[in-house]
């Protein structure tokens, strides 16, 4: 019998171990384990999309967004290219921003931001100019500033935080891919984060799906390589 860890795509060893979830961090017994520690519990396993955003999104002490939602993006409940993907960027964000100690974020926030996206349809993105990912811009900046539609400011900051994804995501040109709306999701993102945070600028990471995906558009896209 052969296995391999959904985390990092290495064979799985035959060994009783314990080991540590990699999205929720809960304890399980194993027979099998890999080799750089990767386990997902029975939970996190058969866990719809969201459920595994909120459970991860609560449990992690990551600090990068980019690795944190390259890591549940790896979840079998992930497909390629999908409306999961909608509602990935806004908590992941929020997330990190927790762990990064910033005040004023709570989990009720991350809960809110997941469900404040959802409903946006699959491919919006060909049917009528609009990415349901870019949308986690615009919560993440009405979250923190508390917009709301009759709000001045704080209303433009939401609206700016999506329309300049958009843009990003429209420079890239096609075919689609979730995975780069995501990372331009979180990129712009973080640059339009209140500056009184005082975040470093995210390094560029090279994508773990480049080359894997049917429509992938390698060295078109900056997150490839
Ligand atoms: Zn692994
Ligand atoms: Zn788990």
């Amino acid at each position: 019998m052969r296995f391999r860890c959904k985390v990092c795509g290495q064979d799985l060893v035959e060994q009783e171990s314990l080991g540590s979830c990699s999205y929720c961090g809960c304890m399980e017994s194993t027979d099998w384990s890999c080799p750089d520690g990767h386990y997902i519990c029975e939970s996190c396993r058969t866990a719809r999309p969201e459920d595994l955003i909120q459970r991860t999104c609560a449990a992690t002490n990551m600090v990068d967004p980019i690795a944190l939602a390259g890591l549940l993006m790896k979840h079998p409940s992930f497909h390629a290219y999908g409306d999961e993907h909608h509602s990935l960027a806004a908590p992941v964000i929020l997330a990190v921003l927790k762990n990064r100690e910033v005040p004023g974020i709570s989990g009720e926030q991350i809960r809110d931001a997941i469900e404040r996206i959802k409903g946006i349809p699959v491919s919006v993105c060909g049917t009528r100019g609009d990415c349901g990912a870019a949308a986690s811009a615009g919560a993440v900046l009405s979250i923190l500033k508390k917009a709301t539609p009759i709000s001045n400011g704080e209303r433009t900051e939401a609206l700016r935080a999506t329309a300049q994804t958009l843009m990003l995501i429209a420079e890239h040109g096609g075919p689609r891919c979730c995975k780069q709306a995501v990372f331009d999701t979180i990129r712009t993102t973080w640059d339009l984060l209140p500056i009184e945070l005082h975040l470093e600028e995210l390094p560029l990471h090279a994508c773990d799906f480049a080359g894997k995906l049917k429509d992938c558009k390698t060295t078109r896209c900056p997150y490839f390589g």
